[in-house]
């Protein structure tokens, strides 16, 4: 097993301090990234005080992973060394579901956490991006195109997705109008990715913070990596 480092709180009242632990041997479907960057989530504040009732700890947070391949396994093919690449906010789920409802992991019973949960084995913790290294299964690994910053990507990986993915279900456009309540980080990436869908756009009543950074986002053109 290989040794990383990271950031780990020992439990929900302390501060993340330095942490060493063993990452996961990897299996022949596996990859294994050099962390570059992580963004932080307020989730993973909540995770770490155990506010949603089920920190496991030691707890190493980080959902928005991004970095570069260092070594895959023998039956990986979609990456290789050297690749540039991301981690959201699961590493794995039960494949019997996944054929089952194909692009729905996320709701899936066996779906495995990036951290604070337990490999498919149940009994190995998994730790998250706060750290230098990470193991991940291939189909859970997400490929950047070159000119997409990592440090830029690797909000996209919850706060992106998570308000991409309605923008993307309501068919949002030109010609629409997309309200966005709060422009907190996902608020912020909402008003980009609605900006680069062509969308017009508005957060309702903004407090002065919220008027601020809502111009600063309709002023900064998300680096998009879809067809908007
Ligand atoms: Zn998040």
């Amino acid at each position: 097993m290989a040794i990383a480092k990271g950031y780990a709180a020992t439990d929900a009242s302390q501060p993340l301090t330095p942490f060493t632990f063993e990452r996961r041997e990897p299996n022949e479907d596996d990859v294994v990234i050099s962390v570059k960057y992580c963004g932080v989530c307020h989730s993973d504040i909540h995770q770490a005080r155990s506010e949603w009732g089920n920190g496991i700890f030691p707890m190493v947070p980080g959902h928005e992973v991004a970095g570069i391949v260092t070594s895959v396994g023998s039956k990986v093919t979609k990456f290789k060394t050297g690749d540039r690449v991301g981690v959201g906010c699961f590493v794995n789920s039960c494949t019997k579901c996944a054929e089952r409802n194909v692009d729905l992991e996320q709701y899936m019973p066996g779906l495995v956490q990036t951290y604070n949960d337990y490999e498919a084995d149940g009994t190995t913790p998994t730790y998250g991006g706060y750290s230098d290294s990470i193991v991940v299964k291939e189909g859970y690994v997400l490929s950047f195109p070159e000119n997409l910053p990592l440090d830029a990507a690797a909000p996209l990986l919850c706060a992106g997705i998570t308000l991409y993915s309605p923008l993307h279900h309501w068919k949002a456009g030109p010609g629409k109008k997309v309200a966005i309540v709060g422009m907190g980080g996902l608020g912020h990436m909402g008003v980009k990715i609605a900006h680069r869908h062509g969308c017009r756009g508005h957060s309702p009543k903004p407090n002065p913070v919220e008027k601020r950074r809502r111009v600063e986002a309709w002023r900064q053109p998300l680096l998009c990596n879809q067809r908007c």
